[in-house]
């Protein structure tokens, strides 16, 4: 006999009557955040047009190069910033 109740299946039926309980995890760029479900562990991103979607494999391969695009931008306007500052 398989047993199929276990606390997953408790808090995904949770989830399915009260809705998730999403808690932001990882913020990857200013626009692109990754959420957490605290209940059932659902994964949710966002995509190119803004929305929130499932976390795949290949989301998550995107938010990475996503994320590293994203600090050399930040690192690079950092120093712009100072620059300016100094020079006014
Ligand atoms: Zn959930």
């Amino acid at each position: 006999m398989k047993k199929t109740t276990n606390a997953l299946t408790a808090s995904k039926l949770y989830c399915d009557v009260f809705g998730h309980n999403y808690k932001m995890t990882k913020k990857v760029t200013f626009h692109v955040k990754e959420y957490t479900c605290k209940c059932c562990k659902k994964q949710l991103t966002t995509d190119s047009n803004g929305k929130l979607t499932e976390l795949t494999p290949k989301f998550q391969e995107i938010n990475s190069v996503l994320a590293k695009i994203y600090s050399n931008k930040m690192m690079r306007m950092k120093k712009r910033r100072s620059f300016q500052t100094t020079a006014a």
